[in-house]
Parts: structure tokens; C-alpha cells; sequence
């Protein structure tokens, strides 16, 4: 039986860069069993599924960007590759954020493939991956200014949660089977790990042994491995049948994984033409290039989900004072005001004022900074057309908004 298992996991090991392999579906498999983990799962993605259900009413309104805090860990990196590896890491930031809002220019490959695909869009998420660069927990070695990167450091004694870095992303680049594992629907409070094996991660040059490798060098695994972090399944929705979905309504239905680099529509599966270049499929990372609308919808309520896990103050260029800092839902406004803020952005003085078109103060609020959206009742204001200013640190934003 030994040298059984042994065969089989030589086999494996030839075969993990000789095409994609993600280890999500086994790995959920198994903590799935531990009752206490199951429940907490349960627990979440019942939370999910009301934000997803909001969210599908308010898909035109104007959104902010969501900024996520990451942290990057190489546990068996050489410190005095601290340089290098740090350069890595941006350089997978990039990649992650470009493909996560849809502007990663191999997306153009899309306008040729699309004809294949009638009915299906490209999805793109407003939201900034970030490495964090203060507040970063004791002990690490960091000090504020530092980008959230560990070098040498034992993310979890070897485990896949670390109750340090609750409040990010984590990412921990090892040499693991596969090319990458992920929680799907990831906690960040719980300090969850997302592990990338070291030959698939970044892009470039690497730093000593690790290193990325083609075919899996354009940083596409670590796209793909988020991408279950935010609760999206793979596209042939894991068990290998045609009965059963990825709960994306726009992703044809399929039973199996398209490794490679297929021409897109020349694989059939369940009746349908496989979605081949998306990054939940298994793609060679030179021929994964998208997301439809539908993954990014159900990411985009799955964060909402998740967004106050995300650790306030950890990131430097969080300010207010972009257009789209902020955003009025439902305007015209009845009785309440509702607001949305980027998540962790506001001061801790910020506050909200209203003004009638004589320039008259009506209202004056306080504003929660550890809120991502809230609701402020205007009840007492007559119906009619109001500025509204907020008030963050020294910067000022306004709006105008109509109570009915
Ligand atoms: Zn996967």
C-alpha cells in the first residue's frame, strides 16, 4: 500500500507543473467534516446569500472601491532576498488587481473569443488589492512604511489559519502539491491562508528557489486561488457532472477543467461551449484572461459579506478624497440617507453635514468610520434639493441629493 501511495505520489508530483491543479475542492472536503468549521462556513455563506440577493437590486448604483489589506508570506524565503521578494509581491498585486477590474491587457483577446459566447460579459470588480504598510501586528519585524511581507516567518506554525494576521488576505508562497489552495469563501478575521506553491507565484524573474514557472508565470494561479477565497467555485462547478452548477447564472454549464491553452469555443461539454481562457477554469496562465459578470457579481456581495473582517488603519494611501470616495444609494433620498463609505477610509472625526440651497446648516451627524455603509434619518427635512457635505480630516467632499 505504501509504495502504492508513493507511485501515486510521484505521479502527482510529475504532473503538477505539467498542468493546472488547485487543491480547494479536496481541501474544503475535508475541513467540511470538522463540524465546528462547517457551522461557521454555514453561517457565512447564509450571510452571503442575503448580501448577494440585496445587491442584485442595487447593481446600478454607484459603487466605491473596496480596499483589501494584504499580506504576502515566504516562510521558507531567504531574508536577504527581503528585496527581491518584496518586488515579487508587487508584481503580483499588479497582476491581481488588473485581472480583478478587468484592465489586464490581455483581457482585448476577449472581443475575438466573445463571438463564441453569445450572452456572456466580461466582469470587473471596483476593488484594491493593497499591501499593507502600518499598524502591522508585534513581532514581525516590520515597522510602519514596511510593505506587509514576511520573510522566514512561520505563517501559522505550518497551519492554514494565524490568528496574528487576522484582518488580511494572506497569501503564504511555499512548495506545496498543486499549484494552489484556497478556503472557499475565506475568512479574514479568522486569519485564513490562501497557499500559492512557490514556482506559481508573481511574475518575472523570481528570487532564489522561489521562482515562477511556465506556464504558470503571469501570476494567474494566485487570480485563480483568490478567486475561491471570494466564493466563486470552478466553472464546471466541482463534481463532475452536468447536473451540477458553480451558481454563476451567465458561466455555461460544464463537467471538467480545460487545461492548457484551448481556442476558445472548440470545447463542448454538457451542450455547451466551454469558458476556457476563465480563471476559474484550468488554463495555462497565457490563456486565462477573465471573469464573467456573474463571478464578479457573486465576489463583489461575497466581500460585502466579509468587509468589516478587514483590519482598519493598516493601509497608507487610504484617503478621502477621490470622487469616488463615498456614494449616495437611492437618491432621491425618503426619510433615510443611505451612505457608503470606501471601506476604512474616514477619520475618526468625520462627520456629515446638510445644507439647503440658501447654504443653511439642517443636519449635522457624527459618521462611524468602521462603517462600510450607513443610514442617517432625514425624516425631520422638508422635501426638496439639499448639498450635503462629508467631512473627513481636512478633506471635504459634496453631493446633492433630493428628499422626497
Ligand atoms: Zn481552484
Amino acid at each position: 500500500m505504501k509504495n502504492i501511495i508513493f507511485l501515486f505520489l510521484t505521479f502527482l508530483s510529475i504532473h503538477v507543473y505539467a498542468q493546472r491543479s488547485c487543491g480547494t475542492d479536496e481541501y474544503m472536503k475535508q475541513k467540511l467534516q470538522d463540524p465546528e468549521f462547517k457551522a461557521k462556513y454555514e453561517a457565512r455563506q447564509a450571510l452571503f446569500k442575503q448580501e448577494f440577493k440585496k445587491n442584485a437590486h442595487s447593481a446600478n448604483s454607484k459603487k466605491v472601491t473596496i480596499k483589501i489589506p494584504v499580506a504576502i508570506h515566504f516562510p521558507n524565503g531567504n531574508p536577504s532576498d527581503r528585496t527581491c521578494l518584496e518586488a515579487l509581491s508587487r508584481r503580483q498585486m499588479d497582476v491581481l488587481n488588473a485581472d480583478f477590474r478587468s484592465t489586464n491587457t490581455d483581457i482585448s483577446k476577449w472581443s475575438a473569443a466573445r463571438t463564441h459566447y453569445p450572452g456572456i460579459n466580461a466582469g470587473s470588480m471596483d476593488i484594491q488589492f493593497e499591501l499593507a504598510t502600518s499598524n502591522h501586528p508585534p513581532g514581525m519585524g516590520l515597522t510602519d512604511g514596511n510593505p506587509s511581507v514576511t520573510v522566514g516567518y512561520n505563517f501559522g506554525n505550518g497551519s492554514d489559519t494565524d490568528a496574528n494576521w487576522a484582518g488580511y488576505v494572506n497569501i503564504v508562497v511555499k512548495d506545496i502539491d498543486g499549484l494552489g489552495v484556497a478556503p472557499l469563501g475565506g475568512s479574514p478575521a479568522n486569519g485564513d491562508a490562501t497557499e500559492i506553491d512557490h514556482k506559481a507565484f508573481g511574475t518575472d524573474s523570481g528570487c532564489g528557489a522561489i521562482a515562477p514557472q511556465a506556464p504558470y508565470h503571469l501570476g494567474r494561479t494566485v487570480t485563480h486561488e483568490i478567486g475561491h477565497f471570494l466564493n466563486l467555485f470552478h466553472t464546471w462547478g466541482d463534481a463532475g457532472s452536468c447536473t451540477e452548477d458553480d451558481n454563476v447564472n451567465d458561466t455555461p454549464n460544464i463537467d471538467n477543467p480545460t487545461y492548457g491553452c484551448a481556442t476558445p469555443g472548440s470545447v463542448v461539454m454538457c451542450n455547451n461551449k466551454s469558458l476556457t481562457m476563465n480563471y476559474m477554469d484550468y488554463p495555462d496562465d497565457t490563456c486565462a484572461y477573465m471573469f464573467t459578470a456573474g463571478q464578479a457579481a457573486r465576489s463583489l456581495a461575497y466581500l460585502n459579506t466579509i468587509i468589516s473582517e478587514f483590519k482598519s488603519g493598516v493601509l497608507s494611501n487610504n484617503h478621502f478624497e477621490s470622487e469616488n470616495s463615498f456614494a449616495i444609494l437611492s437618491n432621491p433620498v425618503e426619510n433615510e440617507l443611505r451612505l457608503r463609505t470606501a471601506n476604512n477610509i474616514l477619520a475618526k472625526d468625520a462627520t456629515l453635514q446638510i445644507f439647503d440651497l440658501r447654504g443653511a446648516s439642517v443636519l449635522k451627524t457624527a459618521l462611524d468610520g468602521n462603517l462600510y455603509e450607513q443610514n442617517i434619518n432625514v425624516s425631520t427635512l422638508h422635501g426638496g434639493l439639499y448639498i450635503i457635505r462629508v467631512t473627513s480630516g481636512s478633506h471635504k467632499l459634496h453631493r446633492k441629493i433630493i428628499i422626497r
